[in-house]
């Protein structure tokens, strides 16, 4: 993979003495970084273009979210979200910032980490005895700008001494040489999303290979971290079958099962403005050569039988190389839980099951 270089970086002018800005002038040089005053600043037209200049700056609201996939009719599981970034420097095809971020596609990292921790402390703080799985890759790549910011410096140790709490770092890149020299104390879930080779190819740009990604958590692993895995999105492609189960083998072969906190498959899912981003893209997505239906919330999807199909085939290869770790399905709704994993647990049960790494 190869290392993410910004054409240009702008740090707002007060918060250059930040923990972020002093880590990414530390190695870039002063020279490379440009300052500025809001309202002013980079204007990237595009979130394409937004991917390549680096923006560090405060940020002004909530930190900490319910995640979006909490919507009515789907099981969820009481996940949180914490939004220290915006926008990536990867480019999946079928990637939803396409379309989330068109007005504020500015690749953009929050200074303010200590505000967002006090945050995250106080919520951690008013409920003691419930656990909490909060994840930082929602709207951006959980350590794709950890190689310029560092930031794991700061997320790890913290977490690393809350007992109530579990951080989920999630990406599709293989940097992991800061997590390395920090002691998660079994706090820090790094986790992947993986699928078919194939799909990574065609679709994942400037992603890390499937090898790449397996090594690093190989590493990581060791190191002493959680592992967890998110086969999202699943698409359909000429050998999907073999495809995935090399997948799921490649992951057994890589990772030892007890390092495995949870195992997630989702299905591709497009927004009607989704899709049409992704058919403005300069090269063909192969995404949209699957056959897709739209469901009852208006997100193109794969149809329902080969959506089970797909979800039955790979939970039968999980479970033969992973045996009884937590598997769960993203944004699905509970027939198709029903079908797929013979249950429909409450979202309370489902959080809670995969906070402590139960099994099933
Ligand atoms: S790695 Fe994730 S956030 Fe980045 S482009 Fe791909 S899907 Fe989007």
């Amino acid at each position: 993979m190869t290392p993410f270089a910004p054409e240009a970086v702008w740090i707002e002018r007060g918060e250059v003495g930040t923990p972020l800005a002093q880590a990414v002038i530390a190695r870039l040089g002063a020279d490379a970084v440009r300052l500025f005053d809001p309202p002013d600043g980079p204007r990237p037209v595009g979130v394409r273009a937004g991917k390549r200049v680096l923006v560090l700056r405060r940020h002004g609201g909530a930190f900490l979210r319910q995640c979006p996939a909490g919507t009515a009719g789907l099981v969820c599981c009481s996940y949180l979200t914490l939004n220290l970034a915006s926008n990536c420097p990867m480019d999946c095809a079928y990637c939803f910032l396409q379309d989330y971020l068109a007005d504020a596609p500015a690749l953009t990292a929050y200074t303010n980490v200590g505000e967002a921790l006090a945050e995250v402390a106080a919520v951690l703080d008013a409920h003691p005895a419930r656990p909490f799985r909060i994840g930082t890759g929602e709207i951006a790549d959980s350590l794709a700008l950890d190689p310029l910011t560092a930031l794991s410096r700061q997320l790890v140790p913290f977490f690393a001494a809350r007992p109530n709490a579990t951080l989920e770092l999630k990406t599709k890149t293989e940097c992991v040489d800061e997590l390395l020299a920090l002691e998660p104390n079994g706090r820090v879930v790094v986790s992947w999303s993986l699928n078919a080779a194939a799909v990574i190819r065609r679709d994942e740009p400037g992603t890390a290979t499937l090898a790449e990604r397996l090594g690093a958590a190989r590493r990581v692993a060791e190191a002493g971290y959680r592992i967890g895995a998110h086969f999202d999105p699943l698409v359909e492609f000429d050998g999907w079958e073999r495809g995935y189960a090399e997948a799921v083998d490649a992951l057994a072969a890589a990772v030892d099962r007890r390092h495995i906190a949870w195992v997630s498959l989702g299905s591709l899912r497009l927004t009607p403005a989704l899709a049409q981003a992704v058919r403005r893209r300069e090269t063909p997505a192969g995404v949209l050569a699957a056959e897709l239906v739209a469901g009852p919330d208006g997100k193109a999807r794969v149809w329902r039988g080969l959506r089970l199909r797909m979800y039955r085939a790979l939970v039968t290869r999980l479970r033969a190389a992973f045996g009884d770790v937590p598997l769960y399905l993203c944004m699905e709704p509970a027939p198709v839980w029903r079908q797929v994993m013979d249950e429909v647990p409450s979202d309370r049960a489902l959080g809670l099951r995969l906070a402590a790494g139960a099994s099933w």
